[in-house]
């Protein structure tokens, strides 16, 4: 089912034409009412009135995650507090988290963009969701509430963690749609075969899985076991949350709610815009965000865009499931790791110079993180009992880092690669691609 055709079906012109007359008034809100983007747009020579074509788009400055960081906490609004009803933060594991600010008018439309993508999952008002995404700052548990909400499901605010409830749930209340990440909807199929409860006992026919990079393999083998189609759905919490964009029955991209969200995809080298079709980092404007209107933000996901109309009868574009990310960054269950932190721990031992290799994989389906260290040459000759030590040593500093568990293998010093002298930090085994 389409939830909203008129928006979802438009033809090209229509679409562009709205998308531009969007632009114009966003970057003139943000402009007038911002002063970052007053002082950018200034430095870089651009007024309002330059965005004349999309194409004009150019011309605007990257918003980068730094940027928000430094307008932290209300630096990026656009209106009074007295007018945002609503505020999330991202989890803020690597500094100052950012802040997203929404009106009443910005929840209506992350509400809407959500019924969009559980409509895309089959959702109608007769649908229980079983809302299992984190309630809090975090924006997915929220942005799937007003969502399912807005489509007239009836919303379990579940949240995240203790699966032995959720199976309950599952199996009480009878729930058709399963919100969460992809890994934990994996781990739920594994506890309910552990219980002994088949799939054909439970209701569940869909699940709108994101947060986390997953694989068409991990897709299949979660529609096998739970019996559910399993769609992804993608967000992030400096453009609005969970609902930028969502996979339609066709599983085969990400249809963008490009009438709220105009994408670009850039060479995250040059920041040159690619040619239709060529896989870079993807660049987001919101179209009609009040609160905090974001010009050119710099995902860091890397992507490509599919235009013309899908088989599903959507004319909303399409981005390819995410594969990776433009600059080190990690996530891993969920959790955003970047290689500077491992460094930080280890800094903090000791005697322990910082020669690393994170290794990311995905074993049973679930990610783990290893991370390899070059033992200085007398820990090597020391008793086994003592490398033990500083092995779980090094584990406990990076737990507290990064709030993860990691396996610490010691290895022998300058045997870790290196490419022109510096180190390969991170090699991600999950095949995303
Ligand atoms: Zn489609």
């Amino acid at each position: 089912m389409i939830w909203n055709e008129k928006a979802e079906c438009m033809s090209a012109s229509e679409k562009e034409e709205l998308q531009l007359k969007r632009l114009q008034v966003v970057v003139k809100k943000a402009y007038e009412n911002v002063p970052y983007y007053r002082k950018r747009l200034d430095e870089a020579g651009v007024t309002p009135n330059d965005i004349q074509t999309l194409e004009d788009i150019e011309k605007l400055p990257f918003t980068t995650k730094s940027d928000l960081r430094e307008a932290y906490p209300f630096g990026m609004f656009a209106v009074d507090t007295d007018d945002i009803v609503e505020i999330h933060t991202t989890s803020g594991t690597t500094g100052k988290p950012t802040v997203s600010g929404y009106t009443r008018k910005d929840l209506e439309i992350w509400g809407e963009v959500v019924a969009r993508a559980l409509s895309m999952a089959g959702g109608t008002k007769k649908d229980i969701v079983q809302n299992c995404y984190g309630y809090g700052l975090f924006t997915g548990g929220l942005g799937v509430h007003h969502g399912g909400q807005k489509l007239g499901c009836t919303v379990i605010p579940i949240s995240a963690g203790n699966t032995q409830r959720q199976i309950e749930i599952i199996k009480d209340f009878e729930s058709t749609i399963i919100t969460c990440t992809p890994s934990y909807a994996m781990y739920i199929a594994e506890v309910l075969e552990r219980e002994g409860v088949p799939k054909e006992d439970i209701k569940l026919k869909a699940g709108v899985l994101g947060a986390e990079m997953w694989t068409e393999e991990m897709r299949n083998e979660i529609e096998r076991r739970l019996g559910i189609d399993a769609l992804n759905i993608y967000g992030l919490t400096e453009i609005i949350g969970p609902g930028v964009a969502n996979e339609c029955m066709e599983k085969d991209g990400l249809h963008i709610f490009d009438d709220h969200f105009y994408p670009e995809i850039i060479d995250p080298k040059n920041l040159e815009t690619l040619p239709e079709g060529e896989k870079g980092e993807l660049v987001l404007t919101t179209l009609t965000r009040e609160g905090m209107p974001v010009l050119r933000f710099r995902t860091r996901d890397i992507t490509a865009l599919q235009h013309g109309e899908c088989a599903c009868g959507r004319t909303n574009v399409k981005m390819d499931r995410i594969t990776g990310r433009s600059d080190d960054m990690l996530k891993i269950r969920g959790v955003i790791v970047f290689p500077s932190q491992i460094e930080r721990a280890l800094l903090k031992i000791p005697g322990m110079e910082p020669q690393y290799q994170i290794i990311a994989s995905r074993p049973q389906h679930m990610d783990e993180l290893e991370v390899q260290v070059e033992a200085s040459p007398n820990l090597f000759s020391d008793e086994v009992r003592h490398i033990e030590e500083v092995k779980r040593s090094i584990e406990k500093h990076i737990h507290d880092e990064i709030g993860l568990r990691v396996t610490v293998t010691l290895v022998e010093p300058q045997s870790l690669p290196r490419s022109e002298g510096k180190a390969v930090r991170v090699i991600d085994k999950r095949k995303l691609s």
